[in-house]
């Protein structure tokens, strides 16, 4: 890694009042949890059973409503994330929210590791597989309650409605206060770090357009529409960029 690139970052950091971070399925590969878009990502895992339906289709709501036995198949056995930890960049976050160098962190990601880390203010803008509610009577139910549960439909035992996840499926708008929430983040923020994400989900990834701070960072492995506009970019692994912040220094 480019040593005055890292030097530019903790100079920035130092620098900045209102730090946010945007991050996306990068940030969770460390920890073992595939991208939904990379090469060999979650979608390009094929799995004989679910060849016929495309990956969008298996994680929508028109799958849930009218294949549910599909849906929670498919759910149960790619969505679990028992056993994940979080990673190097996860503790970073939280620590520099410790440290009062982050208002806060805005996710794409559903897997709940931030909040594992330790971080409080985490905006989950696709929803998170850690919070389960019944379709009817809209009772809650702890986050292993679809892993755990018998038959091929998870159930509510109270009304025998169907227990989903709180995830933005496919063919659903994103959760109402999260959005806000993150949106006034963006606003206040006078350094936003984009990271572990390609910025190719919207309208998540219009978020990158409403910032209006100083600096602009985006660690990602590949190429962003945000590279051009960035104060800095790092084309390098996430981890290694977020472990060379020194918060003491
Ligand atoms: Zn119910």
């Amino acid at each position: 890694m480019d040593e005055q690139k890292v030097a530019e970052l903790n100079r920035i950091i130092r620098e900045c009042k209102h730090i946010v971070f945007f991050g996306g399925a990068g940030v969770s590969t460390e920890s073992g949890i595939p991208d939904f878009r990379s090469k060999d990502g979650l979608y390009n895992q094929h799995d004989v059973k679910f060849d016929r339906y495309s990956p969008e289709y298996l994680l929508s709501i028109d799958c849930l409503i009218d294949h549910p036995e599909v849906f929670y198949e498919f759910y149960r056995q790619k969505l679990n994330t028992a056993g994940i930890e979080p990673n190097r960049t996860h503790y970073k976050l939280a620590e520099m929210e410790k440290a009062g160098k982050l208002d806060g962190i805005i996710t794409q990601n559903i897997d709940g590791l931030h909040q594992r880390a330790g971080s409080k203010n985490v905006q989950e803008v696709h929803g998170t597989t850690y919070r389960n509610y019944c379709m009817k009577c809209h009772e809650k139910y702890p986050y292993d309650f679809i892993f755990k549960s018998e038959g091929p439909i998870a159930k509510c035992p109270k009304c025998g409605g169907m227990v989903r996840p709180d995830v933005t499926l496919y063919g659903e708008g994103l959760p109402q206060t999260a959005w806000i929430e993150s949106k006034r983040l963006v606003f206040r923020a006078d350094c936003l770090i984009i990271g572990g994400t390609s910025l190719a989900v919207q309208p998540a990834a219009s978020l990158a357009y409403d910032f209006s701070g100083k600096y602009l960072i985006v660690i990602n492995r590949d190429k962003t529409f945000a590279d051009r506009t960035a104060a800095l970019v790092f084309h390098d692994n996430i981890g290694e960029v977020m472990d060379s912040i020194r918060l003491d220094a």
